[in-house]
């Protein structure tokens, strides 16, 4: 089973450490959240478990970690400043702000219920008042205006409305790569294809962020940019999307619950040729099947775009510089073919933060227990699970069963995140340990004295095992294996 909603997760993200609402103490601040014990291991262990999979196990990508805050040429160049906003429209009557393309969207729906299957273009509808305000009722819109969606502020001590001196945060890692993409040919020695994986934190002023930490202004991605010659692009993408839906399940979401959303020529942003959403059920509620779905990651073909427009060659009909202040020309000379040209770039671009959540709804699980008891498990797969082995402990007045118990954490920390808890009866601290998906309780009793042996408790079907202590780190680590 998964968790029946997004609100299930909340509730047991707060009440076990996961995620709290965050600034709560001064009634908090909209769609942002921060990370509690185990949900900052939770994200160590996705980007560690991404990164593992990205950089160390093939031989074609390189690590970068770019600045936040960059140049404000990348994001002019790079599309942001002019294209990077969502349509905004006000109502009149109750002065209630929506995002006109969804408002587009429900209209579309609404037509379609009522058996008329049409393409809306443009606003018009909102113009000749076709839909009314979902607040109040009335169609009375302000005209439509684009909002930019990249957080503003200032470097240095200047004036608040110096444009000299304003710069973004970043909406993405990718043109953090771009613009490295020469010193990192240089430097590595690599040839074409090859690619560069980032993990950082990007910022969106998103209209209407929510659903948890689904959607929040500040996010961290996950994105490499593969780079490869024009002509292979379609083939690398096609073997990218396979690999991360591939990825997705390695690290334990169960199938059923994912699948691959080939995003339509019309909603396509402007330097993609093709992209293919990798959607998880984050809304399994929903009545409409259809609805369940949305995006856990993308990946775009985003041709030679990227490279091109950071370049200072490109000419246009005229023989104009395109971009008259870049000071490099970011193409690539084949040594094969002694050819030089622009490559092609594919995109995979996750976030850890829906990453996250998508792993808390699939572990989650229910079990009754022989007293009629309902108990959660978090069947996370064992390298994501924040805790690996919990020891515990039987008697907590006697000293000698404590110390063993100790000595063995200590032993088995150096090769696993292992915790040592004793602030409840066995019963109540196997039924915590599950609720945080820790695959393994090691409890030590007054037997294990005499035979230096303890019990292994397994999450998922409650079944004990005696191992001596001298197996125990080659018994869990052989278990984690076969995980
Ligand atoms: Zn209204």
């Amino acid at each position: 089973m998964s968790a029946p909603n997004i609100d299930t997760i909340v509730s047991l993200a707060k009440r076990r450490g996961f995620v709290y609402p965050s600034s709560e103490i001064y009634g908090g601040l909209g769609s942002a959240w921060d990370y509690g014990p185990l949900g900052a291991e939770l994200c160590v262990n996705v980007r560690a478990a991404w990164w593992r999979w990205m950089v160390y196990e093939r031989d074609d990508i390189e690590g970068l970690d770019s600045s936040i805050i960059l140049n404000r040429l990348v994001w002019k160049y790079s599309g942001h400043e002019d294209t990077f906003s969502d349509p905004l429209v006000d109502c009149r009557e109750c002065q209630s702000r929506f995002r006109a393309d969804k408002l587009r969207e429900q209209y579309r729906q609404s037509k379609a219920k009522a058996g008329e299957y049409i393409l809306v273009m443009g606003w018009r509808f909102l113009e000749r008042g076709e839909l009314k305000c979902p607040n109040c009722g009335k169609a009375n819109w302000t005209g439509v205006r684009p909002f930019n969606l990249m957080f503003r502020t200032h470097v240095g001590a200047t004036a608040e409305d110096d444009a000299d001196a304003l710069v973004y945060l970043r909406p993405e890692t990718a043109q953090g790569i771009f613009i490295n993409f020469l010193n990192v040919l240089n430097t590595s020695r690599r040839k074409l294809p090859f690619g560069v994986a980032q993990i950082g934190k990007s910022f969106r002023n998103e209209v209407t962020p929510g659903n948890f930490i689904f959607r929040t202004r500040e996010f961290e991605q996950m994105e490499m940019e593969y780079f490869v010659r024009p002509g292979e692009d379609e083939q690398a993408h096609q073997e990218w999307i396979d690999a991360c839906r591939q990825w997705f399940l390695d690290i334990g979401i169960s199938a059923g619950n994912l699948r691959l959303y080939e995003q339509p020529k019309e909603e396509l942003a402007h330097y993609a040729k093709r992209t293919v959403d990798i959607q998880y059920r984050f809304f399994p509620e929903r009545e409409d099947e259809e609805r369940h779905w949305d995006e856990l990651m993308g990946i775009a073909n985003r041709t030679d775009f990227d490279l091109k427009t950071h370049s200072k060659k490109p000419e246009d009909a005229e023989g104009k510089r395109l971009n008259p202040d870049s000071t490099e020309d970011l193409s690539y000379f084949d040594e094969q073919t002694k050819q030089r040209f622009y490559p092609y770039v594919i995109e995979p671009a996750a976030g850890v933060n829906r990453t996250v959540l998508a792993l808390l709804m699939d572990a989650y699980s229910e079990k009754t227990n022989d007293k009629g008891e309902t108990r959660v498990i978090l069947k996370l797969h064992h390298s994501i699970a924040p805790i690996k082995v919990a020891v515990l402990p039987l008697a907590k007045n006697k000293p000698e069963i404590v110390g063993m118990a100790k000595a063995i954490k200590r032993s088995l920390q150096p090769i696993m995140r292992a915790v040592y808890d004793d602030t409840g009866g066995i019963g109540k601290l196997y039924a915590r340990q599950d609720e945080v998906g820790t695959p393994f309780c090691v409890t030590v009793d007054h037997q294990s004295l005499e035979d230096e042996a303890v019990t292994v408790r397994d999450r998922d079907t409650w079944a004990q095992e005696r191992i001596k202590v001298a197996n125990l780190a080659t018994y869990l680590l052989q278990r984690f294996a076969d995980n």
